[in-house]
């Protein structure tokens, strides 16, 4: 009920533009920057500095360009174009990760599905010949069959550096899961950060978390190097025990968790042996990120607040 509450709030509040002016003057600073425990920074440099950290440790990264919501197709395109650029420069510092993330509303689908469509086209080309592969991120349900849709029409080209994410939460998502994995697409499973309406979604967080087990389970078994994503300790080790009980090796999956979030489990997870990749936020536009993450857990918004007080960085 608390949490529900919670992620509704901080929906709301993820669309104010007053605050989110307000924060953006704060957020990213050296010390006591808000928003620094979950973003890795401003710029290309900074997010390939990051990615440098967490490759010494054992872990691989998915860069995502923050950003999302984009409404005319010059925006669109200015951010596909910073994709490609995002690509080059990586490449050329000589990172293991090569993979990206990417918000479909970003890069135009509010604008029209063709846009969408072009400038996906253009990212994942882009990464063929450097070996990037390109993880469509799950926004709202409003864009759930768009998304797909999207991705599906660049498989069906050719392309195969392409996977989606799909939301533990839909109740549509075991028939997608199942359309997918007979394609041969790879699949990041998340439970779904976004607030939903009951018809569409699963609201409790037993029902969530049931629908997630079952689906892990479809993955590891009949999926194409599925990713797991999530930092749900329980869940982290239902997918392991059954990996183990069905000799599926610990290279044939990925767990996948969010840069700032349980570095506890993302090292424990290296140390046993596992792919473990952060998901790797940078860019200006962090604000509705950064508050879908104080919506996931309340007790973030002491760190916040404290952060905020005594100008220290946020553990
Ligand atoms: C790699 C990755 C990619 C994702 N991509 C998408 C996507 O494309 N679309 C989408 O809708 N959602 C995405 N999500 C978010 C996801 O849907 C959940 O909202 C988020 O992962 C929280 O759920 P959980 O599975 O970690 O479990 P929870 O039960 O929420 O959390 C389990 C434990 O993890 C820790 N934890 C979780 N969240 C936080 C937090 N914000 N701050 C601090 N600690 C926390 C806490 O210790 C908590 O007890 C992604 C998540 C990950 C890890």
């Amino acid at each position: 009920m608390i949490g529900a509450l919670a992620r509704a709030t901080f929906s709301l509040l993820a669309g104010s533009s007053l605050l989110k002016k307000a924060a953006s003057r704060y957020g990213l600073r050296r010390t006591g920057g808000i928003a620094r425990r979950f973003v890795a920074g401003e710029t290309v440099a900074e997010a390939i500095a990051a990615v440098r950290q967490l490759e010494a440790r054992g872990l691989l990264a998915t860069i995502d360009l923050l950003g999302e919501s984009v409404t005319s197709s010059e925006q669109a395109v200015a951010a596909a174009r910073e994709y490609v650029a995002l690509i080059e420069t990586a490449a050329a510092a000589g990172i293991a990760s090569r993979s990206l993330s990417v918000k479909l509303t970003q890069i135009g689908l509010a604008v029209d599905r063709a846009t969408a469509i072009d400038n996906l086209r253009r990212i994942v080309d882009a990464g063929v010949e450097p070996g990037f592969f390109v993880r469509v991120d799950m926004e709202g349900s409003a864009w759930t069959e768009n998304t797909l849709d999207t991705v599906e029409t660049l498989w069906s080209i050719g392309y195969r550096n392409v996977g989606v994410a799909i939301q533990a939460a839909l109740r549509r998502s075991p028939a997608d899961v199942e359309r997918l994995n007979a394609l041969g697409m790879s699949i990041r499973l998340v439970k779904g950060a976004y607030r939903e309406p009951r018809g569409v979604a699963h609201r409790r967080r037993e029902d969530v978390e049931r629908a997630f087990a079952e689906l892990m389970e479809t993955l590891l078994v009949g999926g194409h190097r599925p990713a797991i994503a999530t930092h749900d300790p329980r869940l982290i080790e239902r997918t392991r025990q059954l990996a183990d009980a069905r000799g599926i090796a610990r290279d044939a999956f990925e767990f996948e968790l969010l840069y700032g979030i349980r570095r506890d489990l993302q090292h424990s997870l290296v140390r046993d042996g596992y792919q473990v990749r952060v998901y790797l936020p940078y860019g200006t536009e962090w604000y509705p990120y950064f508050m879908r993450r104080l919506g996931e857990r309340p007790a973030n918004v002491a760190f916040v607040l404290k952060s905020l007080v005594s100008e220290e960085s946020v553990p």
